[in-house]
């Protein structure tokens, strides 16, 4: 009744969707990827703050100039290395990949077991987990699972296919 009193007055927004919006850098993240990610990287942002993990997606899709521009950094450019992979080479580079952070409030947590607990999470729901990566371990990192090598993306650009 009371809610009903609030929605006819307009304090209180008639909801027209289930779909939950997250904090806003997760959000802007989110938005860089292939429609098929976006969806799965609700899904999984959904089932990780319903199971108390306070995470956000901190990195999406990078273009290819981004991505050489990341790869300049402690080569030809100033500071410490920060990548491996020059454009195209970069799962980031083809809108199917995120990267989370693991948050207290608004300060970033590098290390925790919650990166393994979120990992459990997205491999349940299909996900490819950057933490079961041999030699390469990477627990931040998640991917829509399309059986693709990084070789199969870089040709499906170069020829206008999609991803995913
Ligand atoms: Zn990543």
């Amino acid at each position: 009744m009371f809610a009903w009193f609030l929605r006819l007055f307009g304090f209180i927004d008639t909801p027209t969707s289930t779909a939950m919006t997250f904090d806003a850098r997760t959000e802007s993240n989110i938005n860089t990827l292939l429609p098929a990610a976006q969806a799965k990287a609700r899904e999984f942002m959904e089932a990780c703050l319903a199971a108390g993990i306070p995470l956000k997606i901190i990195c999406g899709t990078r273009t290819y100039e981004e991505q050489d521009d990341l790869y300049a950094h402690g080569r030809t450019k100033p500071g410490p290395i920060v990548t491996r992979a020059r454009g195209g080479y970069s799962w980031h580079n083809f809108g199917i990949a995120w990267d989370v952070g693991i948050f207290d409030g608004i300060r970033y947590i590098g290390e925790s077991p919650l990166y393994a607990k979120a990992g459990e999470i997205g491999k349940s729901l299909g996900l490819e987990w950057g933490g079961d990566w041999p030699g390469i371990e990477d627990q931040p990192h998640f991917q829509l699972k399309l059986g693709l090598t990084l070789a199969n993306c870089r040709e499906r650009v170069a020829k206008g296919e999609a991803i995913a």
